[in-house]
């Protein structure tokens, strides 16, 4: 186990026997490699995080399988002023679940009963594996309307508390958009914990907050009409060819999809499993489309002279290889393994999203790759807006200095930026509901012991000044 770091809060012996009394035994663990482990999650991706992270740790963990038990153990944390940081299936890319202070790490993912599918509406404890929820439901006639590529580890309350979107964003946009996310209950941090019941608009101040102003006890998702998917793989040698094909799918509403992404060449050689179905030095392009619509874009690519090196017609459940498995950040892990000194960046791009590319692909020869997902954006009141392109960019790692050159140079050219660089709340997107996150903060977690440092401008107990690392 890494030496205490500054603010680091320690679990003692005594403190360890009461939580044994609520779970039992064998789910306190205390073992320093174990509690090591069990406090880190995929912020490696950033070199920035990875510095800062590495020796950051809990003092102990504890695995809860019912809310009775949660609830005991926050109240216990709260009296003793321990801090908790809740873990789901730890694939958060930005140190979302790592502690900055010690205390406590508690895992929900034995919080894991599917409580009910009706009328188009999951009712779901907070730990399920997505790929269970999705099987459930399309049991029933549904489907997740969007879900992340991480889908087999990742569970519902860490998409919904660290995630964003992901397959079926195409149609339905992100994870917070359409009225997906119906209801989310969760529990104060008090000496008596209450539980808190958001709807509709207001569960956006538990979305995408870390964890840090309560936690997750249930969600309820709106879901969509189960479809039959087939994949689709079109590669092509002129990347302005593969590039028109791609924009021309992903806008055109009349084609149901859950899939378009777009990727240079170069990313092709790191999809290992993939590589005998890709032609060197082909760009590619995946797609998710309704088994109805399959052959006429098959035929579509073909006449425009693009190749179809494999189609994978639907199948109960989804078999490999499955292309969402090397989309979105999974595009980047593939990448990030075949080359290592590589690290990735988030942008959103405008309507001439081709041209801005090609401008960053100028300024930064030869150490910036292009990987595309299509999505579709909000307008500013919250509506549907046109499909849009996003940029997960990898890019060859020289320095903390030269990432936010090029983050400062996608600005200049009309490109937002998230920064995937950092594990703070304020600094890591710009999010209007941001002041909302904060208010709820204060009602259900008056002491700031959840998660604390990740809501950096949140008084913590104890106090830590200076003990928070400073990134991008
Ligand atoms: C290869 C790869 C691909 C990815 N692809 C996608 C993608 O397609 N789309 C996407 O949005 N993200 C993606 N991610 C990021 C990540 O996988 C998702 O955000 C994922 O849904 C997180 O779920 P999890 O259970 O692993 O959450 P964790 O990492 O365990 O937790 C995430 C955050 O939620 C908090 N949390 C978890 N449960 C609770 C609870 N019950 N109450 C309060 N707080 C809670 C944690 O404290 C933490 O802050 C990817 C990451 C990797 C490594």
């Amino acid at each position: 186990m890494s030496a205490p770091t500054p603010g680091f809060v320690e679990v003692d012996p005594q403190l360890v026997r009461k939580l044994q009394e609520i779970v039992g035994r064998e789910r306190v663990i205390t073992n320093g490699a174990d509690v090591d482990s069990m406090s880190k999650d995929c912020y490696w991706y950033s070199p920035v995080l990875k510095d800062r992270l590495e020796p950051r740790t809990a003092s102990a963990v504890v695995r809860v399988h019912s809310v009775q038990e949660l609830g005991s153990t926050l109240s216990l944390a709260y009296r003793n002023d321990v801090p908790v940081t809740v873990r789901g299936g730890a694939t958060g890319n930005y140190g979302q679940c790592i502690p900055l202070r010690g205390g406590l790490v508690i895992d929900i993912t034995g919080l894991d009963r599917i409580l009910s599918v009706e009328d188009g509406v999951v009712t779901t404890e907070p730990g399920v594996r997505v790929i269970n929820l999705e099987r459930a439901v399309r049991a029933k006639g549904w489907e997740l309307r969007c879900l992340p590529s991480t889908w087999v580890k990742s569970t519902v309350s860490g998409f919904v508390c660290g995630g964003s979107g992901g397959i079926g964003s195409i149609t339905w946009g992100g994870l917070r958009d359409q009225g997906t996310i119906k209801r989310i209950k969760l529990m104060t941090m008090e000496a008596e914990p209450r539980e808190i019941t958001l709807e509709e608009g207001d569960t956006l101040k538990a979305y995408h907050a870390y964890g840090t102003n309560g936690v997750i006890t249930e969600v309820q998702l709106r879901l969509a009409p189960a479809r039959r998917w087939d994949q689709i793989i079109v590669t092509g040698p002129d990347w302005a060819a593969v590039t028109d094909f791609a924009t021309r799918v992903a806008r055109d509403d009349s084609i149901p999809k859950r899939l378009v992404s777009l990727l240079e060449p170069i990313f092709g050689a790191s999809f290992k499993p993939l590589i005998r179905m890709l032609p060197a030095g082909h760009s590619i392009i995946w797609l998710e489309v309704d088994d109805a619509f399959t052959a006429a874009l098959v035929a579509e690519a073909r006449q425009k002279g693009l190749s179809v090196p494999n189609v994978i017609a639907h199948h109960e459940p989804k078999r490999q290889p499955m292309l969402m498995e090397y989309a979105w950040n999974h595009s980047t892990l593939w990448m990030l393994k075949n080359h290592p000194g590589h690290t990735y960046l988030q942008f959103a791009m405008g309507p001439n999203f081709a041209e801005q590319a090609a401008l960053l692909k100028e300024r930064f020869h030869g150490r910036i790759h292009l990987h595309f997902e299509f999505v579709r954006s909000r307008g500013p009141s919250g509506e549907i807006g046109p499909v849009m392109a996003l940029l997960l960019p990898v890019v060859r790692y020289i320095s903390e200095d030269d990432l936010r050159e090029m983050i400062a140079y996608a600005g200049e050219i009309g490109i937002a930026s998230n920064n995937p660089h950092t594990c703070y709340l304020e600094e890591a997107a710009r999010d209007a509901s941001f002041p909302s996150k904060a208010q709820l903060k204060q009602a259900a977690d008056p002491k700031g012991l959840l998660n604390p440092g990740k809501m950096r401008d949140f008084p913590v107990t104890p106090p830590m000044d200076g003990a928070l690392p400073r990134f991008l």
